[in-house]
């Protein structure tokens, strides 16, 4: 079977398209990250675990040397202004720290780094960069300090919404100001009083508006249009819009990025999980306190319990799904005792799986189909259990894996020392052998006698004697062999 295409559901067409990258040796992705004020919440970490399935099956669709993922960090933004004089520190220390906790707490939940990580406030020269064009082309203005992006310069402004022109005007009535020119138009760039950050510009000093930022980190790390932009489904409308209008009429091409990618609501009792609403759990307290079902909860039962269910379906959080999945990781555990990473290779079918549209679900399910194989007394175990093992690597359960020995596995250890010992000329069935061996460790440490008892003559029946030994130091059951002659 070959490799099956990448399909990617668009939501500027609203279709499932096969993916076919600007540049298959720089395939790139830019993902929409934090506003760094708070404590992330467990909505927030949605976005981030599925873009991080996203960029590890990249990875192994066009190499590792052949995707940019860049997520970016707001760092300027007013609800940052306001909790740094709230808490009575500085704008700095309160986006260092917040954004130390929000690398920590990502890592936990098993996401690879972004290749980078750019900040707002690095980038405020591309900014004002971006402003100057669009004032040039006559899609933006200056006015009373402020610069304002002319939504009815554009002729097709909002194509990736398609929301009613009469709702986009209601919605950005809420920004009524006598200096906008049409309701309907946006700021880029806002004056700074003389407490609140800002930078030089020619227009003053001021600020950037939020959507200008990912237009100019976009830009400087992934070029004038790129192949994926991703975030929560509530980006679309007006942020991701408005990135599209900025950098479409700065650059002058008809795509910013050719997929726009949305993931659905974590959702409490039917509605959204926000800060706003109050009803949000943050990724930290889930890992480090006792809040949740009276315990703490590893980062790879979080993820799992996401990536049972597709990105663009909203999940209900409860505390039951973390319980499931958390059944789900011991049974892995259970079943892949005796494993190694070594030549570890995803399934095709596993494949197949996340590349209809990241069908994490059926992904999941083709795992345990692989876990439920190798412990088939008839089949391929040792391949199930490389399989499975490639599988867990490409939706991220690095943490889960380094506890895999990485170099010869038991159960390869079985073989070579059968094989070593002359089992060839004996006509013994190698993988047969080394898979009884391992199922009868696995009885006699469940205390289950009869079955190992039973397997052992078995395996004396094929030619192999076995030892039973206890290891002086650790207590762990082992076992030597020797072929009868
Ligand atoms: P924010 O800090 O609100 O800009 O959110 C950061 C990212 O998290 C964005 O991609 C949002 O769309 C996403 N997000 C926020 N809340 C949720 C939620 N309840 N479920 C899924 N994604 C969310
Ligand atoms: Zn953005």
């Amino acid at each position: 079977m070959t490799t099956p295409q990448l399909r990617l559901y668009n939501t500027l067409t609203r279709s499932k398209e096969v993916f076919v990258p600007i540049d298959e040796k720089n395939v790139r992705m830019y993902v929409c990250g934090p506003t760094v004020y708070d404590f992330a919440h467990i909505g927030n970490a949605r976005p981030v675990i599925v873009f991080d399935v996203l960029y590890r099956l990249l990875r192994h669709l066009y190499g590792k040397d052949h995707v940019k993922y860049v997520r970016n960090i707001t760092d300027v933004d007013d609800k940052i202004n306001a909790r740094a004089a709230e808490r009575g520190i500085s704008i700095r220390d309160l986006t260092e720290g917040t954004n130390r906790i929000f690398q920590e707490d990502v890592k936990a939940l098993g996401c690879l780094e972004p290749d980078v990580q750019p900040r707002a406030t690095e980038h405020i020269a591309e900014m004002i960069a971006i402003m100057q064009k669009l004032i040039e082309a006559g899609h933006a203005y200056a006015a009373e300090g402020h610069v304002l992006f002319a939504v009815p310069s554009m002729a097709d402004y909002g194509r990736l919404s398609r929301r009613p022109l009469d709702e986009m005007i209601a919605g950005a009535r809420v920004e009524v100001a006598p200096y906008k020119r049409s309701d309907m138009d946006f700021v880029l760039w806002k004056p700074s009083r003389d407490n609140e950050p800002g930078w030089d510009s020619p227009w003053g000093r001021g600020r950037p508006g939020w959507h200008i930022e990912c237009s100019a980190m976009s830009w400087k790390h992934l070029g004038e249009t790129f192949d994926i932009h991703g975030g929560g489904i509530d980006l679309v409308f007006p942020h991701h819009e408005n990135e599209i209008a900025q950098s479409r009429c700065a650059f002058g091409h008809d795509v910013m990025a050719n997929v726009w990618m949305h993931n659905g609501f974590l959702q409490v009792e039917g509605e959204k999980m926000s800060k706003s609403l109050g009803n949000f759990v943050t990724i930290n307290e889930l890992l480090h306190t006792d809040k949740f079902g009276g315990r703490s909860w590893p980062g790879e039962v979080l993820r799992l319990a996401m990536l049972k269910t597709h990105y663009r379906q909203p999940i209900d959080w409860t505390v039951k799904a973390l319980e499931e999945a958390e059944k789900t990781i011991k049974e892995w555990r259970r079943l892949l005792r005796g494993a190694s990473r070594s030549n570890a290779k995803p399934s095709e079918n596993f494949i197949a799986a996340l590349s209809d549209d990241l069908n994490t679900h059926a992904a999941v399910t083709e795992i345990h189909k692989l876990a439920v194989a190798s412990k088939s007394p008839s089949g391929e175990p040792y391949d199930r259990q490389t399989e499975m093992v490639g599988c867990l690597e490409i939706i991220g359960f690095d943490e889960f894996l380094k506890e895999l020995p990485d170099q010869d596995d038991v159960t390869s250890d079985i073989r070579k020392s059968i094989s070593e010992v002359g089992a060839p000329k004996a006509g013994i069935d190698l993988k047969k052998a080394g898979q009884l061996i391992t199922a009868r460790l696995e009885a006699r440490k469940a205390k289950n006698f009869a079955e190992s008892d039973r397997i052992r003559d078995d395996l004396l029946a094929m030619g192999i004697q076995l030892k039973d030994a206890k290891d002086p130091v650790t207590g762990e059951l082992t076992t030597t062999w020797e072929v009868k002659r």
